[in-house]
C-alpha cells in the first residue's frame, strides 16, 4: 500500500479545511470522472489531483487519455456509484 500523494491544491485544501469537510471534498472529488471522448475510459479527477466539490453541471476538461491517446476536451462525468 502506497501512501495517497496529494497534489498542491489538495494539499492546501487540507490545511483550509476541518478534516471532515476535507473527507467530504474527497468522497465527492473521487466520484468525478473525466471520461474520454474516444474510448470512455475514466479516470477519477481526485487521481489526477483534481478538486470539484459541491458542484454540478457537465464541464469539460483538457487533457489526454491515458488509455487511447486522444487528446483534447474530455467531459466530466459524476459516477455516484464509485
Ligand atoms: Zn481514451
Amino acid at each position: 500500500v502506497t501512501a495517497p500523494r496529494l497534489s498542491l491544491v489538495q494539499r492546501l485544501a487540507r490545511t483550509l479545511l476541518p478534516a471532515r469537510a476535507f473527507a467530504a471534498m474527497e468522497r465527492e472529488s473521487r466520484e468525478w470522472m473525466l471520461e474520454c471522448s474516444g474510448c470512455g475510459h475514466r479516470r477519477s479527477l481526485w487521481e489526477m489531483g483534481g478538486i470539484r466539490y459541491k458542484a454540478s453541471g457537465t464541464p469539460r476538461m483538457r487533457g489526454s487519455c491515458a488509455r487511447c491517446g486522444t487528446s483534447g476536451w474530455h467531459p466530466i462525468v459524476r459516477d455516484r456509484a464509485a
